[in-house]
């Protein structure tokens, strides 16, 4: 099991990954994407280390009672064919609700998920207008778009999540953004910040002004 699904990192309690949950967070290896604003590189390019599934397994097992849930996050978890295996594997052993977190490239893989209720929570980003894609992530805006459609309707708790970069993108993208989104969803624009990115043009980029955020896009979290 642990073999199809590789782990690169294990954080064993989140507070602030899936909100209102005590959490603990498993990274899996790779990405389809090449978000030049990246912050977790090893796991993109497959060269952190692999953990043991069963090992994290009795970690979370002897501390459920404490845990809310587990987020499953990456890299990017849909690329993995094995995961609905994995995630149930998890559910069955742990006991514990599962919240996704994925960049929505894979909607077959995400509806299989919804389908089997091996997610009870979702947060998918929306990077990018859907024509921007190409530009933004090296990756296509049609599959996100369908995947948003398949979350909205299917009523699972659902989160919406856009870095803003200033130096990739203008206030006008994020409005552009929003629109796609379309209402009634919780939308969390994160802030870009400089770092160990992918890209190393965007080391030392620009950070987003914040109030100025604030001023255009009241009520939206900012993280
Ligand atoms: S930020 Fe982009 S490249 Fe990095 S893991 Fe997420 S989707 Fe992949």
């Amino acid at each position: 099991m642990s073999e199809a699904v590789p782990i690169g990192g294990y954080l064993p309690v989140s507070f602030i990954d899936w909100a209102g949950h005590v959490a603990p967070v498993l990274f899996l290896c790779g990405c389809n994407f090449r978000c030049p604003y990246c912050h977790n590189g090893d796991l993109v390019e497959m060269t952190s280390g692999r953990l043991d599934l069963e090992v994290i397994l009795e970690d979370m097992k002897k501390r459920s009672v404490f845990l809310d849930g587990l987020v499953v996050s990456g890299g990017e978890p849909t690329i993995h064919e094995g995961l609905p295996g994995f995630l149930s594997s998890i559910k069955s052993e742990t006991g514990l609700d599962i919240k996704l977190d994925t960049n929505g490239s894979r909607p077959d893989l995400l509806g299989a998920l919804v389908g089997k209720s091996l997610v009870d929570a979702v947060s998918i980003d929306v990077k990018a207008s859907w024509s921007d894609y190409p530009r933004i992530v090296r990756g296509y805006g049609r599959p996100v778009s369908e995947s948003l459609e398949l979350l909205r309707s299917s009523g699972i708790p659902l989160e919406v999540r856009t870095t803003f970069v200033p130096d990739l993108m203008k206030i006008e993208d994020l409005i552009d953004i929003e629109k796609q989104i379309g209402p009634d969803v919780r939308w969390v624009i994160q802030l870009f910040r400089p770092g160990e990115t992918l890209d190393p043009s965007l080391r030392n980029g620009s950070v987003p002004n914040i109030e100025e955020l604030k001023k255009r896009f009241p009520g939206t979290i900012l993280k």
